[in-house]
Formats: C-alpha cells, sequence, structure tokens
C-alpha cells in the first residue's frame, strides 16, 4: 500500500464558526500505526472521515502515493468504496439477524469472493480474534467486547490495505479495553495493514501507536513517535495533555519563589533566557532530598512542605507547596514521609521542558 499523503487540509462546515480542521499535513506510512490523539471536538473524527472520503475536503489535498483521492481545487474525489479502506466506528453495527460467522462473512458475500477463498479468509480472521466459538450465535447472545472483536474481524477479513478505527475500544471496560489493545497489536502486527486510530485516550494512543499526531482545535500539534511526544513535547498543549497526573508549570515572569528559581536556574544555561515563558517538570522526573546538600550538583531544586501523600497501588503521588502553589511527584519508592516534612524538591537538567512565550518549546 503507498503511503497516505495529506497536504495543507481543510475543513468547513459552513457558517463563520472555526475550521473543524485547518492546514493540516499527515503523512502515513505503509504499515503504520497511527493514533490522532486530542481532546474532544479538535477535529480528528473529521480527519479520519475525510481520509475515508465520508467527507470533502474544503482544502488541499490527500494522496495515496501519486493518486490524489480528494481535491477540490483540482476537482477531484475518489468515492469511499474505491479506496480500498475499512472502517469501524465507535458504535459498529453488526447485522442482529446473522450469525457471527455470516456477519464476519458479508463483507466478502457482498465483494462476490469466490466460497473457498471466503471460508478459508473467515477462519482466519475469525481464529486471529479468538471468536470461533460463537460462530453460530447472534450478535444478541454476545457481549460488547465480543461484539466490537466481530466487527474488527467483519473489516478485517475483507482485508483492507487501511484500517481506520474511531474511537473502536470506548465502549469497554477498562478489562477488556486492555485485551482489546492487545489484540490490535497482534492484528498490526499479523495483518501488516496500516492503521489509523483516533482516540482522546492518551494510554491508549501510547500503548499502541507506532507514531502519534496529537491534535488541537483543528491543527496539528505534533507528529512522532510516543516517546518522544512525552519526552520532548513540542509544545505547552502537548505536554500538558499527554502525561497524568500532569506536568507541572511553572510560569515566568511572576513574582513567585518558583518562577525566580527557575530563571536564576536557567539564566547561566540558556542563551536566551529572557524569551522563556515557562517551565515544565514531569511528576515522576522530580526527587526529593532531605537537605540542601543531598540535591545531586547542577539540579534545579527548591524548598518544598509535603502536604499529602496518595497511594495509587503500586505507586504514590506526593503533593508538595511551595509558597502556595502546588507540585505534584510520583515514585514508585514507597515513601517514608508522613506529610508536614520540609525537603528538597530537585530535578536534574535534562528534566526540564523550557517553553518560549508563545509556548513552543526552546533548546533540546
Ligand atoms: P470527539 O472526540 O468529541 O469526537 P473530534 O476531535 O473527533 O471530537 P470532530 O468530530 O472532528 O472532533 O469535530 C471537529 C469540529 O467540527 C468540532 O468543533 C465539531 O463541532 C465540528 N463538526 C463536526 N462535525 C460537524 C458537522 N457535521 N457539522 C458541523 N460541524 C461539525
Amino acid at each position: 500500500m503507498p503511503d497516505i499523503i495529506l497536504s495543507n487540509v481543510q475543513k468547513s462546515y459552513g457558517g463563520s464558526g472555526p475550521k473543524a480542521v485547518s492546514d493540516l499535513n499527515l503523512h502515513i506510512g505503509d504499515g503504520e500505526f497511527m493514533c490522532l490523539l486530542g481532546p474532544s471536538g479538535c477535529g480528528k473524527t473529521t480527519t479520519l472521515r475525510m481520509i475515508a472520503g465520508l467527507e470533502h475536503l474544503t482544502g488541499g489535498d490527500i494522496r495515496i502515493g501519486e493518486e490524489v483521492i480528494d481535491s477540490p481545487a483540482q476537482g477531484k474525489f475518489v468515492g469511499p468504496e474505491k479506496r480500498g479502506m475499512g472502517l469501524v466506528f465507535q458504535s459498529y453495527a453488526l447485522w442482529p439477524h446473522l450469525t457471527i460467522e455470516r456477519n464476519t462473512d458479508f463483507g466478502l458475500r457482498l465483494r462476490k469472493v469466490p466460497r473457498a477463498e471466503r471460508e478459508e479468509r473467515v477462519a482466519k480472521v475469525m481464529k486471529a480474534l479468538d471468536i470461533e466459538k460463537y460462530r453460530d450465535r447472534y450478535p444478541s447472545q454476545l457481549s460488547g467486547g465480543q461484539q466490537q472483536r466481530v466487527a474488527l474481524a467483519r473489516m478485517l477479513a475483507v482485508n483492507p490495505q487501511v484500517l481506520l478505527l474511531d474511537e473502536p475500544l470506548s465502549n469497554l471496560d477498562a478489562r477488556l479495553r486492555l485485551e482489546m489493545r492487545a489484540e490490535l497489536k497482534r492484528i498490526h502486527a499479523e495483518f501488516h495493514t496500516t492503521i489509523v486510530f483516533v482516540t482522546h485516550d492518551q494510554w491508549e494512543a501510547m500503548t499502541l501507536a507506532t507514531s502519534i499526531g496529537v491534535m488541537n482545535e483543528g491543527t496539528l500539534q505534533q507528529l512522532g513517535k510516543p516517546h518522544d511526544i512525552y519526552d520532548r513535547p513540542a509544545n505547552r498543549f502537548v505536554a500538558e495533555f499527554v502525561g497524568s497526573p500532569p506536568i507541572n508549570i511553572i510560569e515566568m515572569g511572576g513574582g513567585h519563589a518558583l518562577d525566580r528559581a527557575a530563571q536564576d536556574w536557567l539564566r547561566p544555561r540558556l542563551g536566551d533566557a529572557g524569551q522563556v515563558g515557562s517551565v515544565g517538570l514531569r511528576p515522576e522526573a522530580l526527587m526529593l532530598a532531605s537537605s540542601e546538600g543531598a540535591v545531586p550538583q547542577g539540579s534545579f531544586a527548591h524548598m518544598a512542605e509535603v502536604t499529602g501523600i496518595l497511594p495509587t497501588g503500586g505507586s504514590w503521588i506526593i503533593e508538595l507547596k511551595v509558597e502556595g502553589r502546588v507540585i505534584f511527584l510520583t515514585t514508585t519508592a514507597c515513601p517514608t514521609l508522613t506529610g508536614g516534612e520540609t525537603v528538597w524538591l530537585y530535578a536534574r537538567p535534562t528534566a526540564l521542558h523550557v517553553f518560549d512565550k508563545d509556548g513552543q518549546r526552546m533548546g533540546a
């Protein structure tokens, strides 16, 4: 399958409201598992629907390799049925009057695939998704998660070159979600299908994707591998959207003790320290020392009061206060703290995410 390339894609639904998608550039490589991640209303579903051919662009173009499949300027539009893509939405309508086997077989019959080939493909996907045992049941006799697996099987049976999934796991409980994620990873490895997956769940994106496109208000904020998105967020939006508990942000230019400390720390280290707008510190990158002398050389450090210890099962969130401002730290080491202590909070130099006044990342 050639790559799918979105160039300067625009979409407005008419009216004077903001564009649902603007200036979107996205290169989806063959065999990639790309997650579009972002808050509600950021344009993820619209993007997926444009790739599928269910929405027309209002600007820019989409190509599959060299072939333009949608370009208002060129007056070109290739219909959804000719794009070789399979879609699974949050609500996966199975045919209630057909057995699971017939449901799985549905797309193949529609395409008039010869019987022997149909049987072979249905058997293969039913095995891959572990739904053989339900073959003679009807959808109403299956749980939501089992039905979702059937919907995926039905899609995979027709062997789409691209699988477009819009929050397909959203109806499942936590455990099933996890199982289905593992399933999707296996499917991706086994069928080498290009997958574009829409989610607002950062963990889902982090665990599944080979690359993540973070969107906000119709624009792409960052495109990168999961660890890049987490470790090197391109801007404040990405830094704050990804991570739980969220990244601690120190706003510069205020008179708070932490701001002053951050400014003093950055000045000798950063040529254009005057441009810094904020500094981010991930909760797990923060550490505690009992005294200033115990803080490793070169660290960014400040005194803080321990105001809360929250066990989360296997790890702990520690709430600290510096002159009334709350900072969260996470640790997997059982804390010996009880609350009320004065400690030194510190972070290694590489743990500081520095953003300029427009919220864009500065430095490495
Ligand atoms: P969610 O996670 O809530 O599904 P999303 O990121 O998928 O959100 P979209 O559904 O793509 O977001 O919507 C993007 C923007 O376009 C929103 O502001 C939405 O209100 C608007 N929008 C979506 N579909 C239509 C439509 N058919 N007509 C008018 N506006 C629409």
